[in-house]
């Protein structure tokens, strides 16, 4: 009868409805449940550093990048060459007097050494006081001057030495002048990356400066879900600045960093004085304008971009290819690039 069949259509209208409020309750739900983002910049050491973690809880999440920022200001202030921490101390102490050091500065001055013995002697910690005759002093103005050769030459012809002694414990020897500023902004990259996993979130970034490291994979939302996709990074142009020369895709976990003459330089007779000095002439190095490197932590992409950019192409990309789980990306003088054999299409793309 007409009576029933109204009585069955309001029924099946409420059914309805009480589907479309449940789903939408649900969609709320997910979106609220579901991961977010939070992200934070400041300026410290000097450079630029970016904070980014994904994760569902938004307390946790302030927690964790406020924790992270924190910790990359501490390194900066502990791996300081000329500040009140145990490096500044090192480099002030006499030539040829131990000096007992906190384990974590000890432990990066060894693997310091280790890269510098697997570069070749082309990344050497050892360069402060030829830094600061360019002018390149840790709290750099902008400015520069070109020693003179004279200057130079008695640079290169005094002895320099780092001695790693037992008990944590070390000594500088001759004119060496300790400085981590090529290893240091990744490692304090990878202590960050470190306390953001202490916290509950999903994935993460930290970039301090051009020096990278990402942990978990970026949870992206498709339609009302997430699904998990690797972190992708730009690679600064070294010539055309705020465009990008190629993008990488990063797996987890993976360390990421540019050392670049367009970082810090300054001109004079025409020529680009830059930062990155190579240890065999006392001068800026000249077979590269930009060199990015791929790899296992931070530390070790730090530490290798500045090693391949002193060492030039051919040389850079040796070093590179020998080493597991290392890659790079290198831009030489003449602006050729130069990708060493695993970035393939799927990792590198320009
Ligand atoms: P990066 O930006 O990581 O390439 O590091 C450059 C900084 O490392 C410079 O500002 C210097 O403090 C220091 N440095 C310069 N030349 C060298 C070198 N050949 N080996 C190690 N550290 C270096
Ligand atoms: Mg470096």
């Amino acid at each position: 009868c007409p009576k029933g069949v109204a009585v069955r259509r309001r029924r099946i209208q409420g059914a309805v409805l009480l589907g479309v409020a449940v789903l939408a309750l649900g969609l709320v739900l997910v979106a609220w449940l579901g991961p977010q983002s939070l992200e934070r910049q400041r300026l410290l050491l000097g450079t630029f550093v970016q904070v980014k973690a994904y994760g569902a809880d938004p307390e946790a999440l302030e927690r964790a990048v406020a924790d992270a920022i924190a910790e990359v200001e501490r390194v900066g202030q502990a791996f300081s060459r000329v500040g009140p921490g145990a490096l500044g101390a090192l480099n002030r102490a006499a030539p040829g007097e131990a000096m007992a050091l906190p384990q974590e500065v000890w432990d990066l001055l060894e693997r310091a050494q280790a890269l510098g013995a697997q570069s070749g002697g082309a990344f050497d910690v050892k360069l402060g006081a030829l830094a600061d005759l360019w002018g390149f002093a840790e709290d750099w103005d902008g400015t520069g001057r070109v020693p003179d050769q004279a200057e130079i030459d008695a640079f290169l012809a005094a002895p320099r030495g780092l001695e790693l002694l037992p008990g944590g414990r070390a000594r500088r020897l001759g004119a060496a002048t300790i400085d981590l500023g090529a290893i240091a902004k990744g490692h304090a990259v990878d202590r960050a990356i470190a306390v953001l996993r202490q916290h509950a979130v999903q994935a993460g970034l930290v970039n301090a400066g051009g020096n990278v490291r990402v942990f978990g994979q970026v949870p992206e939302p498709v339609l009302f879900w997430s699904v998990p996709r690797p972190f992708q990074v730009g690679v600064q142009h070294p010539r055309r600045p705020g465009e990008v020369l190629g993008g990488l895709t990063l797996e987890a976990g993976q360390g990421v960093a540019t050392s670049g003459d367009y970082q810090r330089y300054f001109e004079a007779d025409g020529l680009r004085h830059h930062h990155v000095l190579d240890p065999r002439t006392g001068r800026p190095a000249r077979g590269l304008i930009s060199s990015t490197v791929v790899a296992p932590t931070a530390t070790e992409a730090d530490a290798l971009s500045t090693a391949t950019f002193v060492l030039g192409p051919q040389a850079g990309l040796a070093l590179v290819e020998a080493l597991p789980g290392v890659e790079a990306v290198l831009v030489d003088a003449d602006g050729r690039i130069w990708v060493s054999s695993g970035l393939d299409a799927a990792r590198f793309t320009f």
